[in-house]
Order: C-alpha cells, then structure tokens, then sequence
C-alpha cells in the first residue's frame, strides 16, 4: 500500500512530532544520555505539546525532524524512534497514494511532491 523507502520522508516533515516522556527515555538510553540531557538536545516545548521534536533545516520540504537523514531520506534511530512514528500511517498512507498517483501519470518515478511546490 505504500513503501517508505520510494517516499522523501514527507511523514518526518510534519510541523509537531511530539513524543511522549517514554519516548525520551528510549532516546536517552539509545544515546547513552541523561533523560535531561536527552530531552533539552532532542526535544522542545512547544505549545501542543510538553515534548516536541526538534527539527532542523531540509531541502525538499524547508525542515524536517532532526534525526532524518537528508542525503539518504531515511531515520537515523530506526530501532529507537518515537512511539508516533511507529504507528504510523496505520493504514493507508495519503502522501504515498498522491505520490504514486503523479508518478504514474506524469510518467516519472522520481517525481517528488514538495510543499511549496517547487522544482527541485
Ligand atoms: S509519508 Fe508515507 S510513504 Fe512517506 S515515509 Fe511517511 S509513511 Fe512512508
Ligand atoms: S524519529 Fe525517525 S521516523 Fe520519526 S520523524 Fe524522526 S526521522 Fe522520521
């Protein structure tokens, strides 16, 4: 139904990933750090959310989560990523299905839906 790795990561993209306080022990053991430490390097407080994921800068879609590799377009903490990443897309994936469908009619497999709608 959809394949992450024929996908830019649009998921990881998302304004708020917020994680919950297991989801910052699971980072904080992965990288052999405090919980403090781990929560003030990973995360931030946001207003919808006591732990949100930090982000930094991305060239497809303006930012992107901090553990996001943007060269390969893939999760750098597969085995210790959040809770919210885990379950989803749960069933269907939208992006995926609009992804698929461009592709197909514009007759090109490396066509890459950005938000801003810009060319790459
Ligand atoms: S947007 Fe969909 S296809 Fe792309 S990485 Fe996320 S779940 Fe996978
Ligand atoms: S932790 Fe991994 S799967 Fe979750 S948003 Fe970040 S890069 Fe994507």
């Amino acid at each position: 139904m959809y394949n992450c790795n024929k996908c830019p990561g649009y998921c990881c993209s998302y304004p708020l990933i917020a994680l919950t306080k297991r989801d910052v022990e699971r980072l904080a053991k992965h990288f052999d750090l405090g919980f403090e430490e781990a929560r003030k390097k990973f995360t931030k407080v946001d207003a919808w959310a006591k732990y949100a994921m930090r982000r930094k800068k991305d060239k497809i879609f303006g930012r992107i989560c901090r553990f996001f590799d943007t060269d390969e377009r893939r999760c750098t903490i597969y085995e210790a990523r959040p809770a919210t990443c885990r379950s989803y897309p749960g069933g269907r994936c939208g992006y995926y299905d609009f992804l698929s469908a461009e592709r197909n009619i514009q007759n090109d497999p490396t066509f890459i839906a950005t938000t801003d709608n810009k060319a790459l």
